[in-house]
C-alpha cells in the first residue's frame, strides 16, 4: 500500500539566493506499509514524521525518491490527479482535534462534507455518516457541534470524516498529542477497528514510544530515515492475550542496515564489526579476537 524508497526532502529557507538554509528533513527514508496492516511510526520531534505524511496525503512533493501508494506515484501526479487522490486514496486525522472539523457544523455534517465533494448521493451520505460515526462507539454525538464534544469524540468524529469517502490508507499524524492516556487508548481502538472493520491500512505518526503498546508493528524514524521497527504477536490464543516484541532493522536495496544504538553500546561495537556468515543466519561480533569456540570463517575480511 505504501512503498517509499530513498525519499528526501529539503526544505530551503531564506530569500535571497546564498543566504539560504537547508534542512534535510528526510534523508533517504525507505518504508513499506502492506495493505490491511496498521502500523505505527515512532520518532523524536523534528524527525520527519509530518514531512513524510504531507507527501503520502499528496499535499507535498518528495525532493528526489519515490512515493508510491496504492499503485500511485505521489510525487508525479498532475493537478487533477492529486485533487482525486486526496479526495479518495487517503484521509488524513490531524493532532488538534478541533482543527479536523467545522465547529458550526454538527458531528454528522462534518461526516458528510467529503462525501458531497466525491459526489456520494445526498440519500447516501446520510446513511454512511451515522453508520461511521456508530462504528467509532460515538452514534449519540451525531447531532452535537464540536464544541459540545470533548477531545477524545471530537477525535473520534475526525477519524470518521477522515474515512468518510472510504480511502485505501488512513494517516493520522499525532492523532493523540493532545488527549491524556486513558483517552488515547480509545483513539487507538478506533483506529484498530477503522483498520479491522473497514480493512482500511492505518499509518500513525508519533513521537511517544508508549503507542508499542498499542499496535503490532512499529517502525522508528530517526533524522529522516527508518531505523529498527518492533513486531509484536500475541502470545496466547485470543485477543486477551499479551504481545511480545521482536526487534527488526531495515535491510535497504544495496544491503546496508542500521543497528539499534542499545545494541552497539551494549557490545561496545564501533568503526568495524566482523560478519560470519552461517547457513541460515548472519553473525555479527565485536572486533576482537575470535572466541575460541567460533567457526572457522566464510566471509570474513570480504567486502569494504
Ligand atoms: P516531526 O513531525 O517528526 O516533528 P517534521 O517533519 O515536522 O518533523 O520536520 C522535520 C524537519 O524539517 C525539522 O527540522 C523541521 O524544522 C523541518 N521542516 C519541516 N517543515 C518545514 C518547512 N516547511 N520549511 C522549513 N523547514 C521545515
Ligand atoms: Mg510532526
Amino acid at each position: 500500500m505504501v512503498e517509499c524508497e530513498s525519499l528526501v526532502r529539503i526544505f530551503r529557507t531564506g530569500t535571497r539566493a546564498g543566504d539560504g538554509v537547508e534542512v534535510q528533513a528526510l534523508q533517504g527514508l525507505d518504508l513499506t506499509v502492506r495493505e490491511g496492516e496498521l502500523t505505527a511510526l515512532v520518532g523524536a520531534s523534528g524527525s520527519g514524521k509530518s514531512t513524510l505524511l504531507g507527501i503520502l496525503a499528496g499535499l507535498d512533493t518528495p525532493s528526489a525518491g519515490t512515493a508510491r501508494v496504492a499503485g500511485t506515484d505521489v510525487g508525479g501526479l498532475k493537478r487533477r490527479e492529486r485533487t482525486a487522490y486526496r479526495r479518495r486514496t487517503v484521509g488524513t486525522v490531524r493532532q488538534q482535534a478541533a482543527s479536523n472539523l467545522l465547529p458550526y457544523l454538527t458531528a454528522r455534517e462534518n461526516v458528510q462534507l467529503p462525501m458531497g465533494y466525491a459526489a456520494v448521493p445526498r440519500r447516501r451520505r446520510a446513511a454512511r455518516a451515522v453508520e461511521l460515526l456508530g462504528l467509532m462507539g460515538i452514534a449519540g454525538a451525531a447531532d452535537r457541534t464540536p464544541a459540545a464534544l470533548s477531545g477524545g469524540e471530537q477525535q473520534r468524529v475526525a477519524i470518521a470524516v477522515a474515512l468518510a469517502n472510504g480511502p485505501r490508507l488512513l494517516l493520522a499524524d499525532e492523532p493523540t498529542g493532545e488527549l491524556d492516556t486513558a483517552t488515547s487508548e480509545e483513539i487507538f481502538a478506533a483506529l484498530r477497528t477503522a483498520n479491522a472493520e473497514l480493512g482500511t491500512t492505518v499509518l500513525i505518526v508519533t513521537h511517544d514510544a508508549l503507542v508499542a503498546d498499542q499496535v503490532r508493528r512499529t517502525v522508528r524514524i530517526r533524522d529522516g530515515r527508518t531505523s529498527t521497527e518492533v513486531l509484536r504477536h500475541t502470545a496466547g490464543p485470543g485477543p486477551g492475550s499479551p504481545l511480545s516484541g521482536e526487534e527488526y532493522t531495515v535491510l535497504d536495496r544495496v544491503g546496508r542496515l542500521q543497528l539499534p544504538r542499545e545494541f552497539t553500546e551494549s557490545l561496545g561495537l564501533a568503526h568495524r564489526v566482523r560478519l560470519v556468515l552461517a547457513h541460515d543466519h548472519i553473525e555479527l561480533w565485536p572486533d576482537r579476537p575470535r572466541p575460541p569456540d567460533a567457526p572457522a570463517t566464510t566471509g570474513e575480511g570480504e567486502g569494504d
